[in-house]
């Protein structure tokens, strides 16, 4: 409405004041070598929020040679793993104390809704801490009985010096979800932020050393990712990087180890989950959910279940009420309470969103509602929903990464899981069905990470996380210390009703 649109010219006065903008290495906050900065915008207005420092190469060395002694000589690896628990407990309470800011940072750099950040992230990321504190002392290895009758065992050590580079769509989380088991392990870390949302992981540093994890443990880099992350991904003395993106800049990651160091790898790119509501689902509950595993977080989801295929029986007043649903989304100020819906993170993802929606409607698609960017400032973009979407359209099998859904009718078990897994990524999917043989038949069909079953984007500190295919190397978050099988493995979460 005119009203709402009027609103978003006014944007309202973030509660947070920012403390921190330099670089964090070996537990001071340091000026980069070549003295530069960059700006980091507000999406809500595209103006700047405030300049960081800009790190490159020569400040990736020296944070990597502040981790390698913290590694090396320092306490962090050899303390009883308990202290290390102990210290993480802390480090857990302080960044919940400290939620209202954390959450405010992140809802200012990225668009999304402040009480979304507050109420879903920060608490998310204060038990992922917690968590993985519990590990650190229950890490075993095993006692081997040996053709040979030698004794023997395994030693679970950690790895050393860690790179860590993040996106910008859940900043603080995607800094939890790496630092967590990483820190909980001994190991010392570099992590280098996402150029649009540098701000929340320079506090989470302060009360890093606050919590009494030793200077050069944790060590933060704001910078580009052809500069400061692709130093990281080539560097020498780096013993391992984990890396969160897409799956493009994944590939050069993989490559940089190749020809660098041949370092350790995990990567969790990007996904075009399907989410398939099956015949005799009950449609109001299956188009909320289908609803928020599109468009939650502005549709910046690398789960985001981007292809909604709806069983034909159910398909008409599906699309009816999806349509109904998108336009009573409610899209504003992300400090505003009650908003669903902020703006994109910045104008090359609020351009790229545009385009893809230009794409869907010349390739055929039929676009039932939205359409088009909202208001006169900023990058918001009206709850957009296609309808018979055919899979050869660019945006039923490219990672639109915006509040795009797409939806197209299917007509059997067979034929769905043939389509949804005809497609380079893997990462997860969700099914709508209250029958246990369509469960059965689709999660064990589809080639996916994780398959949400009546419920979705549950992202348990205790679960694995990862993709198959192009979504993903390896595993993240829970059991990844327990099972090198879990590589390949699937999680299956039977869930009930759709999330508040
Ligand atoms: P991106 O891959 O361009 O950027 C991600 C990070 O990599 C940033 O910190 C960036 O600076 C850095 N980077 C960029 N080029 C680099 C290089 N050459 N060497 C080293 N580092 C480099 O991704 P984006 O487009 O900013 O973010 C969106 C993508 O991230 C989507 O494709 C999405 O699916 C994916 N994603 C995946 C997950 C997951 O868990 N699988 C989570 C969030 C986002």
């Amino acid at each position: 409405t005119a009203a709402a649109e009027k609103e978003l010219e006014n944007p309202l006065k973030p509660p947070v004041e920012i403390k921190y903008t330099k670089l964090f290495i070996d537990g001071e906050f340091v000026d980069s070598i070549s003295g530069k900065t960059f700006a980091t915008y507000d999406p809500r207005t595209d103006e700047v929020i405030t300049h960081v420092s800009e790190g490159d190469s020569a400040d990736i060395d020296i944070a990597v040679k502040a981790a390698r002694i913290a590694f090396d000589e320092g306490p962090w690896p050899k303390m009883p793993a308990y202290q290390r628990a102990q210290i993480l407990n802390r480090y857990a309470d302080l960044l919940e104390k400290h939620s209202q800011e954390l959450a405010a940072l992140d809802a200012w750099d990225s668009g999304k809704p402040y009480e979304q950040a507050l109420n879903a992230e920060i608490p998310s990321v204060v038990r992922n801490f917690r968590y993985f504190a519990g590990w650190a002392d229950k890490i075993h290895g095993r006692t081997i009985p040996t053709e040979s009758g030698h004794f023997a065992y395994t030693l679970h050590e950690p790895v050393g010096v860690c790179g860590q580079i993040i996106p910008w769509n859940f900043p603080l989380l995607m800094a939890a979800w790496k630092l967590a088991p990483a820190l909980a392990c001994g190991n010392t870390v570099v992590l280098k932020t996402a150029e649009q949302t540098p701000l929340s992981a320079l506090l989470a540093g302060a009360l890093a050393i606050e919590a009494g994890i030793p200077p050069g443990v944790v060590n933060i880099v704001s910078g580009y990712g052809e500069t400061a992350g692709a130093a990281l991904s080539y560097h020498m003395d780096v013993d391992k990087v984990a890396f969160t993106g897409s799956t493009e800049v994944g590939k050069k990651i993989l490559e940089a180890a190749g020809k660098s160091n041949l370092k350790k790898v995990t990567l969790e790119l990007g996904g075009k989950s399907p989410f398939i509501v099956c015949d005799g689902a009950d449609v109001d509950q299956a188009v909320e959910l289908s609803h928020f595993a599109l468009f939650f977080n502005q549709g910046q989801c690398c789960c985001a279940g981007s292809r909604t295929y709806v069983h034909e029986n159910v398909y008409d007043e599906f699309l009816e009420k999806a349509k109904e649903r998108a336009l009573k989304r409610v899209v504003g100020d992300p400090f505003r309470s009650g908003v669903e819906q902020g703006p994109q993170v910045d104008r090359e993802q609020f351009n790229k969103v545009l385009g893809y929606i230009k794409s869907g409607q010349e390739q055929g698609a039929r676009l039932i509602t939205g359409g088009s960017k909202l208001g006169s400032r900023g990058f918001y973009i009206k709850p957009t929903v296609f309808a018979d979407v055919e899979d050869h359209h660019d945006i039923f099998n490219e990672e639109i990464f915006g509040p795009v859904q797409s939806v197209s009718k299917f007509s059997s078990l067979d034929e769905v899981i043939k389509r949804a897994n005809r497609n380079a990524y893997g990462l997860a999917a969700g099914i709508f069905t209250k029958n246990i043989d369509q469960i059965n038949t689709l999660s064990r069909g589809l080639r996916a990470g994780s398959v949400w079953v009546n419920t979705y984007d549950v992202f348990d500190a205790t679960l694995p996380f990862g993709g198959y295919k192009q979504s993903g190397l390896g595993r993240e978050k829970a059991q990844t210390f327990e099972s090198t099988n879990m590589a390949l493995g699937k999680l299956n979460i039977n869930g009930v009703g759709v999330p508040g």
